[in-house]
């Protein structure tokens, strides 16, 4: 009786053009909101859990992507350029893996090409692939440096990120308007002091 009634469901969902929701996963849901002291059962609660569930596969669509990809598609330089190239005030959203809360900031990615050059918006979709899943701040940042060191093999790779974490202006210590900064600096940028400084000016620190 109860797989019947699961199974329409499903098909419901199939029939609205979403995905069916297992019923663990709603189940589990659940569980939290009476945790958190509300009724699941209550009517502005019910259809909270698939909500839920989809906007986490949401979230943390990166797990299903292989940001190398988005580095695939490379360009000889054209016309011997070979000054840095930057991108800044990315926007995105990522959640930590501690708390699960988001953590939302901006980021600067900048490499020094040595042959090949990729289309700028690439650097962004790389981002996005790592920030897609539970992480810590610490850990986006030399995955996405390293990732354009690996793929592009650069004569030098920096990203800086500034975030603001939903666990500490939420909750805990509870401090607004406190934002975290990471670096990671890689070959030129880390080695040469005018390089990092140059870099380092060009985004805004
Ligand atoms: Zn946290």
């Amino acid at each position: 009786m109860a797989h019947d009634h699961l199974h329409d469901e499903d098909d419901d969902d199939l029939a609205r053009g979403k995905e069916p929701v297992p019923h663990d996963v709603q189940e589990a849901i659940r569980t939290l909101i009476r945790w958190s002291g509300d009724d699941p059962a209550r009517e502005g609660l019910l259809d909270t859990p698939k909500r839920v569930a989809r906007a986490w596969k949401e979230y943390c669509q990166g797990y299903g992507e292989d940001p190398s990809a988005h580095l695939a598609r490379q360009f000889e330089e054209v016309g011997g350029y070979n000054e840095l190239v930057l991108l800044k005030d990315i926007p995105f959203q990522s959640h930590c893996e501690h708390h699960m809360a988001p953590i939302v900031g901006k980021a600067a990615i900048a490499y020094l090409p040595r042959h090949k050059v990729v289309g700028i918006s690439k650097l962004a979709r790389v981002l996005h692939a790592y920030a897609r899943r539970l992480q810590i701040q610490e850990r986006l940042t030399s995955e996405v440096a390293q990732c354009i060191w690996d793929a592009l093999k650069p004569h030098g790779v920096a990203v800086v990120i500034e975030a603001q974490h939903g666990c500490m202006t939420g909750r805990g210590v509870r401090t607004p308007g406190v934002g975290m900064v990471t670096s990671r600096l890689i070959g030129t940028f880390l080695e040469d002091n005018r390089s990092r400084k140059e870099v380092l000016s060009l985004m805004g620190y």
